[in-house]
C-alpha cells in the first residue's frame, strides 16, 4: 500500500475530485427527471398555458386552442387535438399530461339524481365530490382540501383531520371528470365538499377563475358558491378583492356557547364577528349572502334557537339555507319533518328568504367526508392513504 503526503492545494483538489462522480450522477438524475416528469396542464389558466406553449417554441394562439381542448371539449388525450400538428402532439405526449385524479368508486341513488364520486390523487390521498340534479340545476359539490383542520363536531371530514390543500388542478379536475362522466355540462358549482375553502384561498379562487372563464367551462360567476365556516380575514379579503362568486357561511348556531360546541373554529372567529364580516362583505360587494344552518335534532332545532337566530340576523337581508342533518355519526340525529317545519315557520312570517335543502344523498352517504370515511374503514388495504 502506498501513501502520499499531499500539500494543502492538492488536498483541496483531491477533496473536490472525489465529488465529481456524484455531481455527474446528480446532473444526470435531474436530466432524467426532466425527461420523465411530465407537466400536468390541468389547473393552468390561459396565461400559464401561453407561457407553457412559448417555452416549447409554439405561438401564443396555441394556448387558446389548448385551453379550449382541455376545459371546453374536456379532452384528455393530446392525440385528439386535431388542430395540432403530429409533431406537436407527439412532443406534448412526451412532456405533458392531462389529469390529476383517478376514480375509485361512484355511489348513486336509484334515480341517478345524486352521485357521489371517490377519487384518488397522485400521492395516494383520496377526496370526494358530489353531483346533484334539482330541477334544471346540475350541481357539482367539490372538495378543496384533503381532510379538514376545523373539526366540526357533526362532520365526517372533520374526524379525518387535515391532510393537505388541493392544488388548483385537483379542484378543477373534479369538475372536468364529473362532466365527462355525465357527458353533460354542470350548471352550478358549490365549494362545500371536504375542507375549508378559505384556508386554501389562492387555489380556490384560481379554480373559480377557470370554472368561469368564457373560453372554457364558462359557468357564470353567480352560479359558483364558496361556502366557508367563517374565516373572518378571508371573508374580508374576498370582499376587498371584489369577487363576484356567491358566498355562503356555515353558521349552525346563533350563540357562541352552542357554536363553540359544534364548530371549534368559533372560539377563534366568534359568531358576532362572523356576522360583522358578512355585513362588511355585503357593504363592499352589494351582494347578499346565504347562511347555512345544519339542523340537528335536539341540539339547534328548538324555538329558543329560532329566536336567537332571528335576533342575530335582525336588519341584515340574507338568505338562510336549512340543511337537515345527514346522519354520519350516532352522536347526532336528523330532526323529524314536523320539527323542520316548526323551525322554519317563524321565519316565513317575517318574510325572510329561507329554504330547506332536503338531502338527496342520504342513502349513498353523501354527507361531507362520509364516503371517504367509510371507504377508509371498510378497506383494510385502503387505496386512500398517501404513498410512503
Ligand atoms: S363541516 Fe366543513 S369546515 Fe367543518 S370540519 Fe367539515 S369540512 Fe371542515
Amino acid at each position: 500500500m502506498r501513501y502520499e503526503i499531499l500539500n494543502s492545494k492538492d488536498r483541496q483538489f483531491s477533496n473536490k475530485s472525489q465529488y465529481f462522480p456524484c455531481i455527474i450522477a446528480f446532473i444526470l438524475l435531474i436530466f432524467l427527471n426532466m425527461q420523465t416528469e411530465k407537466e400536468n396542464l390541468i389547473g393552468m389558466n390561459i396565461k400559464e398555458m401561453d407561457k407553457f406553449m412559448q417555452k416549447i417554441g409554439e405561438h401564443g394562439y396555441r394556448a387558446n386552442q389548448l385551453f379550449n381542448w382541455i376545459y371546453k371539449k374536456r379532452i384528455t388525450s393530446f392525440n385528439q387535438m386535431t388542430n395540432f400538428s403530429k409533431s406537436l402532439r407527439s412532443l406534448l405526449n412526451n412532456i405533458a399530461e392531462i389529469g390529476l385524479i383517478k376514480l375509485v368508486k361512484i355511489n348513486s341513488t336509484p334515480n341517478n339524481h345524486t352521485k357521489k364520486f371517490l377519487f384518488q390523487l397522485k400521492d395516494g390521498f383520496c377526496l370526494e365530490s358530489v353531483f346533484m340534479i334539482e330541477g334544471k340545476r346540475r350541481t357539482a359539490c367539490l372538495s378543496t382540501q384533503v381532510g379538514c383542520a376545523l373539526n366540526c363536531d357533526f362532520c365526517a371530514t372533520g374526524k379525518m383531520g387535515f391532510k393537505r390543500n388541493l392544488s388548483t388542478g385537483e379542484i378543477v379536475d373534479q369538475l372536468l371528470f364529473i362532466q365527462r362522466h355525465l357527458d353533460s355540462d354542470i350548471s352550478n358549482v358549490v365549494l362545500m365538499g371536504m375542507g375549508e375553502p378559505f384556508l386554501n384561498y389562492d387555489n380556490v379562487i384560481a379554480a373559480c377563475e377557470i370554472f368561469s372563464h368564457d373560453k372554457g367551462i364558462a359557468i357564470g360567476k353567480r352560479k359558483i358558491t364558496i361556502s366557508t365556516a367563517g374565516i373572518i380575514h378571508a371573508i374580508k379579503r374576498f370582499a376587498d378583492e371584489g369577487h363576484k362568486y356567491k358566498l355562503a357561511i356555515s353558521l349552525n348556531a346563533a350563540s357562541d356557547e352552542l357554536r363553540n360546541q359544534l364548530m371549534p373554529i368559533n372560539k377563534k372567529h366568534p359568531v358576532r364577528e362572523v356576522i360583522n364580516a358578512a355585513k362588511y362583505y355585503s357593504k363592499q360587494s352589494r351582494y347578499g349572502l346565504t347562511f347555512e344552518y345544519v339542523l340537528i335534532a335536539g341540539v339547534n332545532d328548538s324555538l329558543k334557537e329560532v329566536f336567537k337566530l332571528q335576533k342575530l340576523l335582525l336588519d341584515y337581508p340574507c338568505k338562510i339555507n336549512i340543511i337537515p342533518y345527514n346522519e354520519t355519526c350516532k352522536k347526532y340525529q336528523r330532526p323529524t319533518e314536523h320539527k323542520i317545519n316548526e323551525f322554519i315557520q317563524p321565519f316565513l312570517k317575517l318574510n325572510v328568504v329561507i329554504s330547506v335543502r332536503r338531502s338527496k344523498g342520504e342513502n349513498i352517504n353523501a354527507a361531507c367526508g362520509q364516503l371517504y370515511y367509510l371507504s377508509e374503514q371498510s378497506l383494510n388495504a385502503s387505496p386512500c392513504m398517501p404513498n410512503s
